[in-house]
């Protein structure tokens, strides 16, 4: 007998446990399963009243679209159509992989995985119990990242458990998720591709493929409109103030050592993310690193009960641009020093 937490099951890996939550996923349930990114919360994407469960279960602002798995090419002509040879090119070079790609919404799926919008987010992840999972439903499943709406994404099941206990019927107990940070987001729907959300595919890897260049949406807004319904939420975002200093690379840790200093002083408790400072964890740690450990560091340090978090610039190169990424929406505030 599984074990079970307010009514939500504990399930392991193996085969039995797979199949019992792909039972869950075919009669209308949620299952938080892992993927090489974050946790995901999973309902079967043709099934409307599971995915508005979606919704409510994480607190879900209505306006923002889920992304739909698969865990076969073929499923594809299921989810989208008009699909370019852009995207077939992209999938046998990244899928399995941490790379959704935005085409036309298949009538097949109903409207409320997309947020309403005519188009649909896919992707294959690169997770064997995930992709199990997706195969026993014989569905495509639709899912966000599996966290309360707004709080930092779940890279472990013990996240998603702090979360979503009693909301949802199963968590997937696996190991840490690889990636750390969620998938790169790129719209095909435009005459020139956009990255609506960079992720662990990095905008050089899609270039090369691809042969032409790739706008990213934070510099691309359409009459003030993000092009992406999700960029407008403040994200990822841990309990306390994430100050983000900015600028040159000298003065930074200057800034940074003041400002601890003088929260401190004040009595507040004071937390590093990812300074260069000596006894900081992440001294010299690569985009890799960082993104793998950003968002368990910001639950752990709300847990610590700490006030205010000082983070640091990293370049923006590879991994480093979506860690960059989910560091300013996290921010209350951002300093640019020099
Ligand atoms: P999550 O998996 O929780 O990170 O949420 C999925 C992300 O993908 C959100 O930021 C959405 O805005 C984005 N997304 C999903 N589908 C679409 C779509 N059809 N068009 C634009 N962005 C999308
Ligand atoms: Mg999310």
């Amino acid at each position: 007998m599984p074990f079970s937490v307010k009514g939500t099951l504990l399930l392991k890996e193996d085969h039995r446990s797979l199949e019992k939550a792909a039972q869950i996923i075919k009669s209308g349930g949620l299952v938080a399963f892992p993927t090489e990114t974050v946790y995901g919360l999973g309902a079967a994407a043709n099934n409307a009243a599971a995915v508005a469960r979606i919704y409510r279960a994480k607190g879900r602002p209505p306006d923002n679209p889920l992304i739909v798995h698969l865990s076969d090419c073929d499923q594809l002509k299921s989810v989208a159509r008009n699909i370019p040879d852009k995207a077939f090119d992209l999938a046998s070079c990244f899928w399995p992989g941490p790379l959704s790609i935005v085409l036309t919404r298949n009538e097949k799926i109903p409207a409320l995985v997309s947020a309403g919008l005519p188009s649909v987010a896919v992707r294959m992840p690169d997770h064997q119990s995930a992709l199990e999972l997706i195969h026993l439903s014989g569905v495509p499943i639709a899912a966000p990242s599996a966290n309360l709406s707004g709080r930092p994404s779940p890279t472990n099941y013990r996240h998603v458990l702090e979360d979503l206990t009693g909301r949802i019927e199963a968590v997937i107990k696996s190991t840490p998720c690889k990636v750390g940070v969620e998938s790169t987001v790129l719209d095909l729907t435009r005459e020139q591709p956009v990255i609506l959300r960079p992720g662990g595919v990095s905008k050089e890897q899609l270039e090369k493929i691809l042969g032409e260049n790739i706008l990213i949406a934070e510099l691309e807004k359409q009459n003030g409109t993000p092009l992406s319904p999700g960029m407008k939420y403040r994200h990822y975002s841990p309990e306390a103030r994430l100050i983000l200093i900015t600028g040159l690379a000298s003065m930074r840790f200057t800034v940074i050592k003041i400002l601890a200093a003088y929260y401190l002083k004040l009595g507040f408790k004071v937390g590093y993310l990812n300074t260069s400072l000596q006894g900081s964890l992440k001294c010299n740690a690569s985009p890799e690193q960082l993104a793998s450990t950003l968002y368990d560091s910001m639950r752990r340090m709300d847990q610590q009960g700490i006030d205010i978090i000082l983070a640091e610039e990293i370049s923006p190169a590879g991994l480093g641009l979506a860690v960059m990424n989910r560091l300013k929406k996290a921010a209350t505030r951002i300093l640019h020093v020099g």
